[in-house]
């Protein structure tokens, strides 16, 4: 008797039809919106979308929920979040191939992603019961005390990249400092964000109106969202242009804005960098998430003295990465999110081919199997001229673009060449120069000796045009408050 043949990793997947009922906090009323995966083309889930009315039903409710104990009873809002927490890591392996379909990424990076989204909730759900001010002897008899009070109703916009933990790093501070939001994902992702919601939602301690989801395109429903006068703070995760224009439509009503934008990262290789680490730590920081994620290292600038070899062996190194579908275990470049990113992404390369020299990478994927799918080969460009559009543009895939250096100034120099502030790496075991540099570098964020790390204890950011404002750790959950100031005058005789 023959053998079974081993199940597809594909095999058991259904159409989801989401909201199904119960999800009473999406609000949609819409027409259908269609998720389909990266991988195959296939429809993944049919979600309904919003209306101007859903929106204002969806702020309604939130501000309703302003007038409950969720403002005032930071213990409540503590349990409510751990259970969360709780309840997003019992499944992770539900939501992770749900990620996966949806989005297209590794479904190691889906489990990695389900989880880091419960760490931002855990802490948070901590935080939750430590939203406090000060006392400040102001004279005599004079006090002054200040306290911490929720903005209000939230407005947590996120992109399709990593859209479950980049939605809890506003979620959760925005529900711990007592806030009402209202959730928007990006149109590529609805299915799997109302998935990892539906459990908070569902929480019985949690008052009706304090979370609720619209769907839809974000020039309508999330313009109806940002300009609608009952929403205090938008909390804004997307592209610097996209940013742009929510901080100009958010200027009318004078709202709040925390925006995380886009970056284009220099990870910097000195001669004196352990080279195995480096290298690894540069292939990794391009090409994890196949390049989409907003710190990616997409600019690897090396000392002149190390270049050949590194560039050889880096070159190598991406060339052995396997391009496949993001539910096979063995793949390491997974489709990336849709076809006009493929498009996008591949006139780079096209550009790059004009303007510099590809090491790696470069054509597209002509075997069948890649057919259905938005797969790019991860492609390494050297020989750009700083103002080459490879250098200075956010491609947001799997394409590296390489600068060579001679001394530190030059190294700092070209680090600060873009717009960008978002994030930098640099590589070197020389601890006054890592100090000295991370000083110079423009970013919000520096990595030494390592990339990509992320904890919900610190806060992360970007300066010039990578955004306002800080996520994550205490300064995360400040966003999410305005302090009142109380003022006492106990001393009658001083009138
Ligand atoms: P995007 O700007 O196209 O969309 C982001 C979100 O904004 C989506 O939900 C979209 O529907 C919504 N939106 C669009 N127009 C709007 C409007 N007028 N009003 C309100 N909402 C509107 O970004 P994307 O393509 O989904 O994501 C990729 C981008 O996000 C990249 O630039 C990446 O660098 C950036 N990003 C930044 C960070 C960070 O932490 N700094 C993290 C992840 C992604």
């Amino acid at each position: 008797m023959s053998a079974p043949a081993a199940a597809s990793p594909r095999a058991a997947w259904r159409l989801l039809e989401l909201p199904a009922t119960g999800h009473r906090f999406v609000h949609t009323s819409g027409p259908d919106l269609d998720s389909t995966d990266p991988a195959t083309g296939e429809t993944v889930a049919r979600v309904r979308t919003s209306t101007a009315a859903d929106v204002d039903a969806a702020v309604a409710a939130g501000r309703a929920a302003m007038r409950s104990r969720w403002r005032d009873d930071g213990a409540l809002r503590g349990r409510v979040l751990y259970r969360y927490a709780q309840a997003l890591r019992e499944r992770v392996d539900e939501l992770a191939e749900l990620l996966t379909r949806e989005q297209g990424k590794r479904i190691a990076e889906a489990r990695a992603e389900v989880n880091g989204a419960a760490n931002h909730v855990e802490y948070y759900a901590g935080q939750a019961r430590a939203v406090h001010g000060r006392a400040l002897p102001l004279g005599p008899g004079v006090h002054g005390v200040t306290l911490r009070e929720p903005v209000g109703v939230v407005a947590v916009i996120t992109p399709w990249n990593w859209p479950l933990t980049l939605l809890t790093r506003s979620l959760a501070p925005a529900l711990a400092a007592g806030n009402a939001v209202v959730v928007k994902p990006a149109s590529l992702t609805p299915a799997v964000t109302i998935a990892a919601l539906a459990p908070l939602a569902a929480d019985p301690e949690l008052p009706e109106g304090v979370l609720s989801c619209v769907v839809g395109s974000g020039d309508v429903v999330g313009t109806a969202l940002v300009t609608h006068p009952g929403v205090d703070m938008i909390a804004f995760t997307g592209e610097t242009t996209t940013g742009v224009n929510v901080m100009k439509l958010a200027a009318d009503g004078l709202k709040k804005v925390a925006l995380e934008l886009g970056g284009k990262s220099p990870n910097l290789v000195f001669a004196d960098a352990p080279m195995d680490k480096a290298l690894a730590g540069a292939t990794a920081a391009a090409f994890s998430s196949s390049g989409q994620i907003c710190t990616a290292g997409s600019r690897l600038l090396v000392e002149r003295s190390i270049a050949d070899e590194f560039l050889e062996r880096l070159a190598e190194r991406v060339t052995a990465l396997r391009v496949g579908d993001g539910l096979d275990p063995a793949t390491d470049i997974a489709p990336v999110a849709s076809r006009s990113q493929q498009r996008a992404i591949f006139d780079y390369i096209d550009l790059g081919r004009t303007e510099g020299e590809i090491i790696a990478g470069g054509t597209p994927l002509t075997d069948e199997k890649y057919a259905a799918g938005c797969y790019v080969p991860p492609t390494v460009v050297t020989g750009l001229s700083p103002q080459s559009r490879l250098i200075q543009e956010e491609i947001f895939g799997p394409v590296l673009a390489v600068q060579v250096f001679d001394d530190e100034d030059e190294a700092v120099a070209l680090a600060n060449c873009t717009d960008y502030g978002l994030a930098a790496g640099l590589w070197t075991s020389n601890l006054q120069r890592a100090w000295r540099v991370a000083r110079e570098l423009q970013a919000g964020t520096v990595w030494i000796n390592t990339y990509n790390r992320f904890y919900s204890e610190l806060e992360v950011g970007g300066v010039k045009r990578s955004g306002v404002g800080r996520q994550q750790g205490q300064v995360g959950l400040e966003e999410f408050t305005e302090v009142k100031s109380l003022n006492f005058d106990n001393n009658p005789t001083l009138w």
